[in-house]
């Protein structure tokens, strides 16, 4: 296949064939009738997904040009938190298309310099022409990103929620807390008003609800000391030395029964002495350790309590509306949100820890798609159409480029129509039909058309959206992890740091 004199190196083709066969494995699931994976590890633990990134995280990928490939899903997802199996994809096709160019002759470096001059024409007509401005589709944004997902079920509900708590949440997706119950179903799925807090809680009374918390940021313990000293003591002194630290935490714990007369709960940001906890327990008190600062924050905003910075400071309880439930034998604290603050926790329900686990995901997703549109209101249509776009420009002016590279530019056209292509073969159609369809739509004016999942042929996607953002970031990934195999003609191992 490969003569001596070709410009393809082994370390080309090895790499090249590894990035394809990791394109492979997750190009199955793209769409929207996209196929899930089933991945079992030497354990025996089972994950059930449709999300390219989390693929490609759990996929055992040995070869470096196929690691190359799974770090851009990576990338993909922390910047646009969607769009993953898109551009492990994207690049995929790149990759394999750049192999005929090759045979015909081209040199790395002239492949290279084409797909880079044709991504930044394809972004720049995506930016100018392509892309909408449009502040009220945030709802529809989540509906693209949950379609094919374990979500899809319930997408009414699901894509409102997501709204709901990334508005609530200031536009910041990765401010929206998540706390999901095994149990009900997807549609049980709410937003709680609220910090929902599971920590190891101390008292287990039956009584679920409180009135009255205090907030402390150190702990309730006795001091450690800094070192690992030895002290030889007789048994007196020992006797007094205890005694004197058992009356500080005592005092400590008399300050926190002083300030919730009748009841309550008390959040610490470090441990509690078991000593004090019974003490309190009797006094009808629940104690919450180990709470992380972010979550007393959180319940400082929701409550307007005043975070104490020790147990001797605090002397005012504040009033909270605090309730308990129990789910899977876990004891939850939902404090309601009685101060006018952003404080939301989305309560995801699902019917086992596996589904559980697929929904978070799809809420990951679609949360993150909705917070990027809510950002900048910049959408483009989904379904492929706007890659397909994209592709319909360079090939009208690649001619303008001249020489050998305008052969890579149509050749990365071609690479961006495999978005399309692979949605509608997922969904059981013919690609290249639905490719020269869509090119026939597209050149006739009808620049909303995309595949039609379900029937076949080509509709006008008018409520498929999803970022701008998310489509710009895919083609740039793509286009640099290419070029970035494509300069590779070497493979060499490294000494091991040791
Ligand atoms: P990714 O990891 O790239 O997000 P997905 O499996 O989530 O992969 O598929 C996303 C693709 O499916 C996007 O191109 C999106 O526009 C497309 N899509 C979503 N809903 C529809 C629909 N109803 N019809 C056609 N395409 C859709
Ligand atoms: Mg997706």
């Amino acid at each position: 296949m490969v003569s001596e004199d070709s410009n393809k190196s082994k370390a080309q083709v090895h790499n090249i064939r590894a990035a394809k066969t990791v394109a492979e494995t997750v190009k199955s699931t793209l769409g929207p009738l996209g196929m899930d994976k089933m991945m079992v590890d030497g354990g025996g633990n089972v994950i059930v997904t449709n999300d390219g990134a989390t693929i490609l995280r759990e996929l055992d990928v040995s070869h470096p040009g196929g690691k190359m490939i799974a770090e851009i899903a990576k990338t993909q997802e922390s910047l646009c938190y969607d769009g993953t199996t898109s551009t492990v994809v994207l690049a995929g096709a790149l990759l394999g298309n750049s192999e005929s160019l090759f045979e015909k002759g081209l040199h790395p470096n002239v492949i290279c310099r084409g797909y880079h001059e044709a991504a930044q024409m394809a972004v720049k007509y995506l930016d100018d022409e392509v892309t909408m401005e449009s502040n009220d589709m945030l709802a529809y944004v989540a509906r693209t990103a949950i379609t094919g997902k374990t979500l899809e079920s319930s997408i009414d509900t699901v894509s409102q929620l997501c709204v709901d708590a990334v508005t609530k949440a200031g536009g910041d997706a990765e401010s929206v807390k998540v706390v999901s119950f095994p149990g009900g179903s997807i549609e049980d799925s709410y937003l709680y008003g609220g910090i929902i807090v599971n920590k190891d809680y101390v008292l287990e009374s039956d009584e679920g609800d409180y009135s009255s918390i205090l907030l402390i940021n150190t702990g309730m313990d006795h001091e450690k000391s800094e070192d690992n000293v030895q002290v030889q003591m007789d048994a007196a002194s020992y006797q007094s030395y205890k005694t004197g630290g058992n009356a500080a935490l005592l005092s400590q714990s008399k300050n926190v029964t002083d300030a919730l007369p009748s009841g309550g709960v008390v959040f610490v940001r470090d441990g509690v002495n078991d000593h004090v906890c019974a003490a309190l327990k009797k006094a009808g008190i629940m104690v919450v350790r180990r709470v992380p600062e972010s979550t007393m924050r959180a319940l400082s905003r929701a409550t307007g309590a005043t975070i104490h910075q020790t147990p001797s400071d605090a002397s005012e309880a504040t009033h909270a509306t605090v309730r308990r439930e129990r789910h899977n034998d876990v004891w939850y604290l939902f404090v309601e949100n009685d101060h006018e603050s952003n404080e939301a926790t989305l309560v995801l329900r699902g019917a086992t820890t596996h589904t559980l686990d697929e929904v978070e995901r799809g809420f990951d997703d679609a949360l993150g798609v909705v917070s990027l549109v809510m950002r900048d209101g910049k959408v483009v249509v989904g379904g492929g159409n706007a890659y397909a776009r994209m592709a319909m420009h360079l090939r009208t002016h690649a001619s303008t480029i001249g020489g050998r590279a305008q052969m890579a530019i149509e050749a990365f056209a071609d690479g961006l129509e495999s978005i399309p292509a692979t949605i509608a073969e997922n969904a059981g159609h013919d690609p290249l039909d639905t490719i020269l369809a869509m090119r026939h739509e597209l050149m006739s004016g009808n620049v909303l058309a995309g595949p039609d999942v379900e029937n076949g042929g080509v509709k006008m996607l008018d409520d498929v959206v999803e970022p701008a953002a998310l489509v710009r970031q895919a083609v740039l990934s793509a286009a640099e992890v290419t070029n970035a195999i494509l300069r590779i003609d070497d493979i060499i191992a490294r000494r091991g740091v040791e």
